[in-house]
Protein backbone atom coordinates (compact mmCIF):
# COMPACT_ATOMS: atom_id res chain seq x y z
CA UNK A 1 0.00 0.00 0.00
CA UNK A 2 1.42 3.11 -1.26
CA UNK A 3 -1.22 5.39 1.38
CA UNK A 4 1.91 7.44 2.54
CA UNK A 5 4.03 7.50 -0.37
CA UNK A 6 4.33 11.59 -1.09
CA UNK A 7 4.11 12.87 -4.83
CA UNK A 8 1.72 10.40 -6.35
CA UNK A 9 -1.80 11.08 -5.96
CA UNK A 10 -4.10 9.11 -4.33
CA UNK A 11 -7.79 8.66 -6.13
CA UNK A 12 -11.00 6.91 -4.86
CA UNK A 13 -14.24 7.05 -6.10
CA UNK A 14 -17.72 7.35 -4.28
CA UNK A 15 -21.14 6.42 -5.95
CA UNK A 16 -23.79 7.94 -4.03
CA UNK A 17 -27.12 6.19 -3.71
CA UNK A 18 -30.00 6.99 -5.58
CA UNK A 19 -32.06 9.87 -4.71
CA UNK A 20 -35.76 9.79 -4.49
CA UNK A 21 -36.57 11.57 -7.42
CA UNK A 22 -33.73 9.14 -8.96
CA UNK A 23 -35.95 6.17 -7.85
CA UNK A 24 -38.58 6.82 -9.32
CA UNK A 25 -37.63 8.65 -12.45
CA UNK A 26 -34.88 5.74 -13.47
CA UNK A 27 -36.78 2.96 -12.10
CA UNK A 28 -36.66 1.19 -15.05
CA UNK A 29 -33.21 1.70 -16.06
CA UNK A 30 -29.63 0.05 -14.41
CA UNK A 31 -27.48 3.00 -13.07
CA UNK A 32 -24.80 3.94 -14.97
CA UNK A 33 -21.89 2.18 -13.22
CA UNK A 34 -21.25 -1.41 -11.63
CA UNK A 35 -19.25 -1.02 -9.18
CA UNK A 36 -16.37 -4.16 -7.48
CA UNK A 37 -15.07 -2.73 -4.62
CA UNK A 38 -12.67 -5.91 -3.94
CA UNK A 39 -11.23 -5.65 -7.16
CA UNK A 40 -11.38 -2.04 -7.06
CA UNK A 41 -12.70 -1.58 -10.76
CA UNK A 42 -15.53 0.25 -11.86
CA UNK A 43 -17.44 -0.31 -14.65
CA UNK A 44 -19.00 2.60 -16.74
CA UNK A 45 -22.35 1.03 -19.03
CA UNK A 46 -21.85 2.23 -22.60
CA UNK A 47 -25.15 0.46 -23.46
CA UNK A 48 -26.77 -2.93 -22.50
CA UNK A 49 -24.08 -5.18 -23.52
CA UNK A 50 -20.80 -3.38 -23.05
CA UNK A 51 -18.88 -1.46 -20.70
CA UNK A 52 -15.49 0.40 -20.20
CA UNK A 53 -13.64 -0.79 -16.77
CA UNK A 54 -11.48 1.85 -14.86
CA UNK A 55 -9.27 0.86 -11.71
CA UNK A 56 -9.08 3.26 -8.53
CA UNK A 57 -7.05 3.07 -5.55
CA UNK A 58 -10.49 3.04 -3.64
CA UNK A 59 -13.61 1.98 -4.82
CA UNK A 60 -16.27 3.27 -2.19
CA UNK A 61 -20.03 1.90 -3.32
CA UNK A 62 -22.98 3.51 -2.23
CA UNK A 63 -22.76 1.46 1.04
CA UNK A 64 -19.52 2.86 2.30
CA UNK A 65 -19.62 4.75 5.36
CA UNK A 66 -18.69 8.18 5.79
CA UNK A 67 -16.16 6.79 8.60
CA UNK A 68 -15.04 4.35 6.43
CA UNK A 69 -14.62 7.44 3.51
CA UNK A 70 -12.38 9.35 5.91
CA UNK A 71 -9.80 6.34 6.59
CA UNK A 72 -9.63 5.62 3.18
CA UNK A 73 -9.42 9.17 1.21
CA UNK A 74 -8.16 11.26 4.46
CA UNK A 75 -6.40 9.34 7.39
CA UNK A 76 -2.98 9.00 5.53
CA UNK A 77 -3.08 12.31 4.69
CA UNK A 78 -4.30 14.01 8.24
CA UNK A 79 -1.37 11.12 9.88
CA UNK A 80 1.20 12.91 7.67
CA UNK A 81 0.07 16.49 8.62
CA UNK A 82 0.91 15.45 12.18
CA UNK A 83 4.08 14.42 11.33
CA UNK A 84 4.92 17.77 10.04
CA UNK A 85 3.83 17.50 6.13
CA UNK A 86 1.67 19.19 4.08
CA UNK A 87 -1.13 17.32 2.59
CA UNK A 88 -4.57 18.02 0.63
CA UNK A 89 -7.69 16.53 0.36
CA UNK A 90 -9.97 16.92 -2.64
CA UNK A 91 -13.60 16.58 -3.68
CA UNK A 92 -14.17 17.31 -7.41
CA UNK A 93 -17.68 15.75 -9.09
CA UNK A 94 -21.08 17.20 -10.79
CA UNK A 95 -23.37 19.26 -7.90
CA UNK A 96 -25.24 16.72 -6.46
CA UNK A 97 -23.19 14.01 -6.23
CA UNK A 98 -21.41 14.02 -2.90
CA UNK A 99 -18.57 16.42 -2.63
CA UNK A 100 -20.32 18.18 0.40
CA UNK A 101 -21.87 15.39 2.02
CA UNK A 102 -17.89 13.90 2.25
CA UNK A 103 -16.56 16.79 3.46
CA UNK A 104 -18.27 18.99 5.00
CA UNK A 105 -21.12 17.15 6.80
CA UNK A 106 -20.94 18.33 10.59
CA UNK A 107 -23.04 15.28 11.84
CA UNK A 108 -24.27 16.66 14.59
CA UNK A 109 -27.55 14.89 15.49
CA UNK A 110 -26.06 11.89 14.12
CA UNK A 111 -22.03 11.31 14.94
CA UNK A 112 -22.09 8.47 12.53
CA UNK A 113 -22.59 11.12 9.34
CA UNK A 114 -19.59 13.15 10.26
CA UNK A 115 -17.76 14.05 6.96
CA UNK A 116 -13.63 14.43 6.57
CA UNK A 117 -13.06 18.02 8.38
CA UNK A 118 -14.81 17.49 10.80
CA UNK A 119 -13.13 13.96 11.35
CA UNK A 120 -10.13 14.73 10.29
CA UNK A 121 -9.86 17.39 13.47
CA UNK A 122 -11.22 15.22 15.93
CA UNK A 123 -8.00 13.21 14.93
CA UNK A 124 -5.77 15.91 15.02
CA UNK A 125 -6.72 17.00 18.20
CA UNK A 126 -6.10 13.80 19.61
CA UNK A 127 -2.53 14.10 18.95
CA UNK A 128 -2.09 17.68 20.38
CA UNK A 129 -1.11 18.91 23.70
CA UNK A 130 -2.83 21.82 24.78
CA UNK A 131 0.15 23.49 26.45
CA UNK A 132 3.05 22.93 23.46
CA UNK A 133 0.82 22.99 20.40
CA UNK A 134 -1.64 24.66 18.80
CA UNK A 135 -3.70 24.03 15.68
CA UNK A 136 -5.23 26.90 14.05
CA UNK A 137 -7.85 27.29 10.82
CA UNK A 138 -8.66 29.11 7.68
CA UNK A 139 -11.96 28.99 6.05
CA UNK A 140 -12.21 30.35 2.43
CA UNK A 141 -14.16 30.90 -0.59
CA UNK A 142 -12.40 30.95 -4.04
CA UNK A 143 -14.98 32.84 -6.33
CA UNK A 144 -14.24 33.98 -10.13
CA UNK A 145 -10.32 34.12 -9.50
CA UNK A 146 -10.96 36.22 -6.04
CA UNK A 147 -10.42 34.56 -2.35
CA UNK A 148 -12.83 35.66 0.39
CA UNK A 149 -12.60 35.35 3.65
CA UNK A 150 -15.50 33.33 5.04
CA UNK A 151 -14.39 33.86 9.11
CA UNK A 152 -14.88 37.56 8.21
CA UNK A 153 -17.19 38.74 5.05
CA UNK A 154 -15.58 41.96 5.43
CA UNK A 155 -12.40 40.43 3.88
CA UNK A 156 -12.97 39.48 0.59
CA UNK A 157 -9.99 39.70 -1.35
CA UNK A 158 -7.10 37.99 0.11
CA UNK A 159 -3.51 37.78 -2.12
CA UNK A 160 -1.98 34.90 -1.54
CA UNK A 161 2.11 34.91 -0.57
CA UNK A 162 4.79 32.67 -2.04
CA UNK A 163 8.27 32.63 -0.09
CA UNK A 164 10.57 32.43 -3.12
CA UNK A 165 12.98 30.69 -0.96
CA UNK A 166 10.81 27.61 0.06
CA UNK A 167 8.06 28.10 -1.97
CA UNK A 168 5.75 28.33 1.41
CA UNK A 169 2.13 29.51 0.85
CA UNK A 170 0.78 31.58 2.78
CA UNK A 171 -2.79 34.12 3.13
CA UNK A 172 -1.61 37.13 5.38
CA UNK A 173 -4.86 38.69 5.28
CA UNK A 174 -6.83 35.75 6.18
CA UNK A 175 -8.35 34.90 9.98
CA UNK A 176 -6.69 32.32 11.69
CA UNK A 177 -8.37 30.99 14.56
CA UNK A 178 -6.59 28.89 17.33
CA UNK A 179 -8.80 25.23 17.62
CA UNK A 180 -9.28 23.85 20.95
CA UNK A 181 -11.98 21.93 21.14
CA UNK A 182 -13.94 19.53 18.54
CA UNK A 183 -17.54 21.96 19.44
CA UNK A 184 -15.56 25.30 18.37
CA UNK A 185 -14.45 23.89 15.15
CA UNK A 186 -18.07 22.74 14.30
CA UNK A 187 -19.38 26.38 15.04
CA UNK A 188 -16.63 27.83 13.21
CA UNK A 189 -17.37 25.24 9.93
CA UNK A 190 -21.22 26.60 10.73
CA UNK A 191 -20.43 30.01 10.83
CA UNK A 192 -18.54 29.77 7.70
CA UNK A 193 -20.77 28.58 5.99
CA UNK A 194 -23.40 30.94 6.60
CA UNK A 195 -21.18 33.94 5.25
CA UNK A 196 -21.08 31.73 2.65
CA UNK A 197 -24.26 31.63 1.97
CA UNK A 198 -24.85 35.35 2.40
CA UNK A 199 -21.96 36.03 0.08
CA UNK A 200 -23.41 34.30 -2.63
CA UNK A 201 -26.30 35.26 -2.17
CA UNK A 202 -25.34 38.91 -2.40
CA UNK A 203 -23.23 37.92 -5.84
CA UNK A 204 -26.24 35.97 -6.84
CA UNK A 205 -24.33 32.95 -6.91
CA UNK A 206 -24.68 29.29 -5.75
CA UNK A 207 -21.94 27.50 -3.29
CA UNK A 208 -21.53 24.92 -6.33
CA UNK A 209 -19.62 27.97 -8.95
CA UNK A 210 -17.09 28.39 -6.23
CA UNK A 211 -14.37 26.13 -4.03
CA UNK A 212 -14.33 26.30 -0.40
CA UNK A 213 -11.30 25.97 1.28
CA UNK A 214 -10.52 24.89 4.74
CA UNK A 215 -6.85 25.31 6.20
CA UNK A 216 -5.69 23.87 9.25
CA UNK A 217 -2.24 24.41 10.60
CA UNK A 218 -0.77 22.42 12.91
CA UNK A 219 2.01 22.91 15.09
CA UNK A 220 3.73 19.93 17.55
CA UNK A 221 6.10 20.00 19.51
CA UNK A 222 8.33 16.55 19.22
CA UNK A 223 9.12 15.46 22.89
CA UNK A 224 11.44 13.14 24.46
CA UNK A 225 13.61 10.45 22.43
CA UNK A 226 12.13 11.26 19.29
CA UNK A 227 12.86 14.66 19.58
CA UNK A 228 16.57 13.62 20.16
CA UNK A 229 16.85 10.84 17.72
CA UNK A 230 15.45 13.78 15.08
CA UNK A 231 17.69 16.58 15.78
CA UNK A 232 20.59 14.02 15.10
CA UNK A 233 19.45 13.25 11.96
CA UNK A 234 18.50 16.61 10.88
CA UNK A 235 21.85 18.17 11.26
CA UNK A 236 24.87 15.99 12.38
CA UNK A 237 26.03 19.20 14.04
CA UNK A 238 27.26 18.37 17.68
CA UNK A 239 25.60 22.39 18.21
CA UNK A 240 22.25 20.80 17.29
CA UNK A 241 23.09 18.66 19.91
CA UNK A 242 24.25 20.36 22.90
CA UNK A 243 21.52 23.18 22.67
CA UNK A 244 18.61 20.46 22.15
CA UNK A 245 16.49 23.04 20.59
CA UNK A 246 12.75 22.07 21.08
CA UNK A 247 11.37 20.35 17.71
CA UNK A 248 8.89 22.03 16.34
CA UNK A 249 7.16 20.16 13.30
CA UNK A 250 4.78 22.68 11.10
CA UNK A 251 2.16 20.31 8.86
CA UNK A 252 -0.70 22.18 6.97
CA UNK A 253 -3.81 20.33 5.96
CA UNK A 254 -6.43 21.74 3.04
CA UNK A 255 -9.38 20.32 2.35
CA UNK A 256 -10.80 21.79 -0.90
CA UNK A 257 -14.26 21.19 -1.94
CA UNK A 258 -14.58 22.03 -5.45
CA UNK A 259 -17.12 23.94 -7.36
CA UNK A 260 -18.85 21.85 -9.52
CA UNK A 261 -17.66 20.62 -12.48
CA UNK A 262 -20.33 20.10 -14.25
CA UNK A 263 -20.36 21.88 -18.03
CA UNK A 264 -22.72 24.62 -17.64
CA UNK A 265 -25.09 25.15 -20.94
CA UNK A 266 -24.28 28.51 -22.31
CA UNK A 267 -27.99 28.30 -23.66
CA UNK A 268 -30.05 30.93 -21.25
CA UNK A 269 -27.77 32.16 -18.83
CA UNK A 270 -27.22 35.68 -18.60
CA UNK A 271 -23.09 36.96 -19.05
CA UNK A 272 -22.67 36.42 -15.32
CA UNK A 273 -22.79 32.67 -15.16
CA UNK A 274 -20.98 32.53 -18.64
CA UNK A 275 -17.90 34.35 -16.88
CA UNK A 276 -18.41 32.12 -13.76
CA UNK A 277 -18.29 28.96 -16.49
CA UNK A 278 -14.45 30.32 -17.61
CA UNK A 279 -13.10 30.83 -14.23
CA UNK A 280 -14.41 27.40 -12.50
CA UNK A 281 -13.34 25.42 -15.94
CA UNK A 282 -9.82 27.35 -15.27
CA UNK A 283 -9.25 26.37 -12.27
CA UNK A 284 -10.37 22.68 -12.68
CA UNK A 285 -8.44 22.49 -15.86
CA UNK A 286 -5.78 24.41 -14.03
CA UNK A 287 -6.09 21.62 -11.65
CA UNK A 288 -5.93 18.47 -13.72
CA UNK A 289 -2.98 19.90 -15.65
CA UNK A 290 -1.09 20.17 -12.42
CA UNK A 291 -2.37 16.72 -10.90
CA UNK A 292 -1.10 15.25 -14.57
CA UNK A 293 1.86 16.55 -13.65
CA UNK A 294 2.50 14.71 -10.55
CA UNK A 295 1.25 11.47 -12.21
CA UNK A 296 3.69 11.97 -14.34
CA UNK A 297 6.58 12.66 -12.32
CA UNK A 298 6.93 15.28 -14.36
CA UNK A 299 9.68 18.47 -13.24
CA UNK A 300 7.41 21.02 -13.75
CA UNK A 301 3.79 21.47 -12.30
CA UNK A 302 2.30 24.03 -13.63
CA UNK A 303 1.24 25.83 -10.71
CA UNK A 304 0.78 29.66 -11.67
CA UNK A 305 -2.08 28.96 -14.06
CA UNK A 306 -5.19 29.11 -11.02
CA UNK A 307 -5.09 30.88 -8.17
CA UNK A 308 -6.58 27.29 -6.57
CA UNK A 309 -3.18 26.15 -8.18
CA UNK A 310 -1.21 29.37 -6.68
CA UNK A 311 -2.83 28.70 -3.09
CA UNK A 312 -2.06 24.56 -3.25
CA UNK A 313 1.34 24.45 -4.34
CA UNK A 314 3.09 24.02 -1.06
CA UNK A 315 0.37 21.47 -0.32
CA UNK A 316 0.90 19.31 -3.46
CA UNK A 317 3.54 17.28 -4.93
CA UNK A 318 7.38 17.18 -3.22
CA UNK A 319 6.72 15.73 0.18
CA UNK A 320 3.13 16.34 0.24
CA UNK A 321 0.25 13.80 -0.10
CA UNK A 322 -2.82 14.66 -1.73
CA UNK A 323 -5.62 12.68 -2.01
CA UNK A 324 -8.71 13.12 -4.31
CA UNK A 325 -12.10 11.50 -4.47
CA UNK A 326 -14.37 11.94 -7.42
CA UNK A 327 -17.73 11.67 -6.61
CA UNK A 328 -20.04 10.49 -8.81
CA UNK A 329 -24.28 9.52 -9.18
CA UNK A 330 -25.65 6.52 -10.28
CA UNK A 331 -28.27 8.13 -12.67
CA UNK A 332 -28.14 6.86 -16.75
CA UNK A 333 -29.38 10.53 -17.44
CA UNK A 334 -26.06 12.01 -16.58
CA UNK A 335 -23.98 8.95 -17.56
CA UNK A 336 -21.68 12.07 -19.93
CA UNK A 337 -20.81 13.81 -16.43
CA UNK A 338 -20.14 10.80 -14.84
CA UNK A 339 -17.97 9.86 -17.45
CA UNK A 340 -16.14 12.97 -17.36
CA UNK A 341 -15.40 12.79 -13.58
CA UNK A 342 -14.08 9.55 -14.36
CA UNK A 343 -11.76 10.35 -16.65
CA UNK A 344 -10.48 13.50 -14.66
CA UNK A 345 -9.94 10.86 -11.67
CA UNK A 346 -7.94 8.74 -14.10
CA UNK A 347 -5.70 11.19 -15.55
CA UNK A 348 -4.73 12.11 -11.86
CA UNK A 349 -3.29 8.18 -11.61
P1 LIG B 1 -22.36 18.29 -3.92
O1 LIG B 1 -21.67 18.95 -2.77
O2 LIG B 1 -21.44 17.43 -4.73
O3 LIG B 1 -23.15 19.23 -4.76
P2 LIG B 1 -24.00 17.18 -1.84
O4 LIG B 1 -22.96 16.71 -0.92
O5 LIG B 1 -24.70 18.44 -1.51
O6 LIG B 1 -23.42 17.26 -3.33
O7 LIG B 1 -25.03 15.99 -2.00
C1 LIG B 1 -26.26 16.14 -2.73
C2 LIG B 1 -27.36 15.40 -2.00
O8 LIG B 1 -27.10 13.99 -1.97
C3 LIG B 1 -27.50 15.81 -0.55
O9 LIG B 1 -28.86 15.83 -0.22
C4 LIG B 1 -26.76 14.74 0.20
O10 LIG B 1 -27.24 14.60 1.52
C5 LIG B 1 -27.02 13.51 -0.64
N1 LIG B 1 -25.88 12.56 -0.59
C6 LIG B 1 -24.68 12.75 -1.14
N2 LIG B 1 -23.88 11.70 -0.95
C7 LIG B 1 -24.58 10.81 -0.23
C8 LIG B 1 -24.30 9.50 0.30
N3 LIG B 1 -23.12 8.91 0.12
N4 LIG B 1 -25.28 8.89 1.00
C9 LIG B 1 -26.48 9.49 1.18
N5 LIG B 1 -26.81 10.70 0.70
C10 LIG B 1 -25.88 11.36 0.00
MG1 LIG C 1 -21.55 21.02 -2.37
Amino acid sequence: DDAGVPGRVRVAVRLRPRNAEELVADADFADCVELQPELKRLKLRKNNWDSDTYEFDEVLTEFASQKRVYEVVAKPVVESVLDGYNGTVMAYGQTGTGKTYTLGRLGEEDTAARGIMVRAMEDILAEISPETDSVSVSYLQLYMETIQDLLDPTNDNISIMEDPKTGDVSLPGATLVEIRDQRSFVELLRLGEAHRFAANTKLNTESSRSHAILMVHVKKSVKGRDSALLSENCNSSHMVKTFKPPVVRKGKLVVVDLAGSERIDKSGSEGHTLEEAKSINLSLSALGKCINALAENSAHVPVRDSKLTRLLRDSFGGTARTSLVVTIGPSPRHRGETSSTIMFGQRAM
